[in-house]
């Protein structure tokens, strides 16, 4: 063996556990390590301690629309992108790299690990599949996941505008709705 594919083997390995590590399936190993499968399951056993669990990656867009995955989905590829795509990394590098800083973002902040490493994932392959496009919120400017081909140009983001307040931003007649359903709500209080 070569010099050069002894050490692109080792990265592969070391691509391989940081993945698995961080929770990856089989599948998504598959599709990202050029190790046979049969390695795969064994590295997956070592450092697991335990065979990969068997069934289908999730594959639908809905989940990453869902309110709380929405935000969550949306802070991690835009970690991903900066990384990427501003500082250059290499695809996986940044993927894993992204994926620790949105854990240690969740963890310093207590709040709860939404998404797991296969749904950042199937993000990153929706993105590069061009199934997802990135909205710019008109409220707070930042940017959100949202389904490709969306007209965006008055799009706001669910934390701008969460699901529980009723009404949109629209007719004056169904915001003083919103607005006296909302006092009600706090004189109840
Ligand atoms: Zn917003």
């Amino acid at each position: 063996m070569s010099e050069k594919k002894l050490l692109e083997e080792m990265n592969q390995v070391k691509l391989a556990i940081e993945l698995i590590e961080l929770g990856a399936r089989l599948q998504v190993l598959e599709s990202e390590v050029t190790l046979n499968r049969g390695r795969l399951v064994r590295l997956y056993k070592e450092v697991r301690g335990e065979s990969p669990p068997k069934g289908l990656l999730p594959f639908s867009t809905d989940w990453f629309m869902t309110w709380m995955p929405n935000v969550h989905s949306s802070l991690f590829y835009s970690i991903y992108r900066r990384l990427h795509e501003d500082q250059g990394l290499e695809r996986m590098t940044a993927f894993t790299k992204a994926y620790r800083l949105y854990n240690e973002h969740i963890e310093s902040t207590d709040g709860e690990q939404v998404l797991g490493l296969t749904r950042a994932w199937t993000l990153l392959r929706f993105f590069e599949s061009n199934m997802f496009q990135l909205s710019t919120c008109q409220s707070c400017q930042l940017e959100f996941v949202n389904h490709a081909h969306t007209p965006d140009d008055d799009y706001v983001c669910g934390i701008c505008n969460p699901p529980s307040r009723a009404g949109k931003p629209g007719p004056a007649k169904k915001k003083s709705q919103t607005k006296s359903k909302l006092a009600k709500e706090t004189k109840n209080h």
